[in-house]
């Protein structure tokens, strides 16, 4: 056993050794960051067919005050790993309700949604439908304006369970979005059972839209079946007027991306959005 223990080490070459120290201390920063103020949600744009703000997405920021923005995306996957996610998502989860209850009262925002991305670990702790609950109850929003964003990764082999789980949040008034749609496993059979509101083209597919059939064809798939199964679409990744114009002819709705806006400070998502009208 001794033996099979030191060969064990062995395995751990110095590149490993020093991606396995690197994580430690990301890990550490993000603790840290959690107790020092140092997250920060910033809001996405989203608007209707003619340009007109509709809604936000919130954004996760790490802003180290001696350093670069870390992007979610580095530490997003860390959070989860590690089990930081379930605090990082409730903060996530109160700073957005408050910023809804503050748009709830300014009669030029009221009708504004604010979508948040709630990552698979979260979605599966066992007190999450109590906290979200509590949450809403506490900062008084109209939770028909709230957007749970979740992608596939939080149904995996738990289909039934997932359900009920939204059946009950949905209860709460708020709405679910299927986020990254068409990157996932059983897109299509998912998109059919559970209790969504609306599915979010991936930017993957739009990226290309004009350029690539295929892709071209994905979406105009993905926006005809979601139009018969009574789900709004939101195309992301939106950064051109020509990936804008195909979609408008494909008869999708709403639209996240640069062409509208960056993710922001709250106070620079101001009203109203450059309506970017071209008929
Ligand atoms: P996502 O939910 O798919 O968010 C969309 C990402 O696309 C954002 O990256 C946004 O800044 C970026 N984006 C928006 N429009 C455009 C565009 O026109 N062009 C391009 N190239 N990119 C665009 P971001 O903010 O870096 O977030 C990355 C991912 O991190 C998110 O992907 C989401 O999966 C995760 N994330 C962010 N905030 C949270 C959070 O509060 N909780 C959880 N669980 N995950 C989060
Ligand atoms: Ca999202
Ligand atoms: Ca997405
Ligand atoms: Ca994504």
């Amino acid at each position: 056993a001794k033996n099979a223990g030191r060969n064990t080490v062995r395995f751990f070459n110095p590149d490993m050794q020093a991606a396995i120290e690197a994580r430690a201390t990301l890990e550490a920063a993000l603790r840290c960051a959690i107790e020092c103020d140092e997250l920060q949600l910033y809001y996405q744009p989203q608007v209707d067919r003619y340009g007109r703000l509709v809604g936000a997405e919130a954004l996760l920021r790490w802003l180290p005050p001696d350093g670069e923005p870390v992007s979610p995306v580095r530490f997003i996957p860390l959070a989860e790993e590690t089990g930081l996610i379930i605090p990082i998502g409730y903060w996530v989860l109160e700073q957005a309700c408050a910023q809804l209850r503050l748009w709830q009262e300014d009669p030029r925002m009221r009708g504004l949604t604010l979508s948040v991305n709630v990552s698979a670990r979260q979605f599966h702790q066992p007190d999450l439908v109590s906290q979200v609950r509590e949450t809403v109850a506490i900062s008084g929003i109209d939770a028909t304006r709230l957007k749970l964003e979740l992608t596939e990764s939080v149904v995996l082999d738990r289909v039934e369970q997932v359900i009920a789980r939204m059946r009950n949040l949905k209860m709460l008034g708020l709405g679910f979005s299927l986020d990254d749609f068409g990157t996932g496993y059983s897109s299509l059979s998912y998109l059919k059972r559970l209790p969504l509101d609306q599915v979010k083209i991936d930017q993957a597919f739009v990226r290309d839209i004009v350029r690539d059939h295929n892709d071209a064809a994905i979406v105009r798939a993905v926006l005809a079946m979601s139009q018969s199964l009574g789900l709004n679409v939101v195309a992301e990744g939106v950064e051109t007027v020509e990936q804008r114009d195909f979609l408008l002819q494909h008869g999708c709705e709403l639209f996240q991306g640069y062409l509208f806006g960056k993710p922001v400070p709250i106070d620079a998502l101001s009203l109203p959005q450059v309506p970017l009208t071209t008929d």
